[in-house]
């Protein structure tokens, strides 16, 4: 038995959504722990937790 089967719930998950606000620039992330910034890999403030269909990653 695996959650995940469902094919209501199997096929999001929830992205973090960022902005960096020394750089200025945003990005997505699907882990918290990598969200940085890609620009300076710095601190970044996390804006949205969208839940995103995995047919768009
Ligand atoms: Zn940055």
């Amino acid at each position: 038995m695996s959650p995940g089967q469902d094919p209501d719930t199997g096929r999001y998950v929830i992205a973090t959504a960022w902005e960096c606000p020394s750089c200025d620039v945003q990005g997505r992330s699907l882990d918290d722990a990598e969200a940085a910034c890609w620009n300076c890999d710095g601190q970044v403030t996390v804006t949205a937790r969208p839940s995103v269909r995995l047919e768009q990653l």
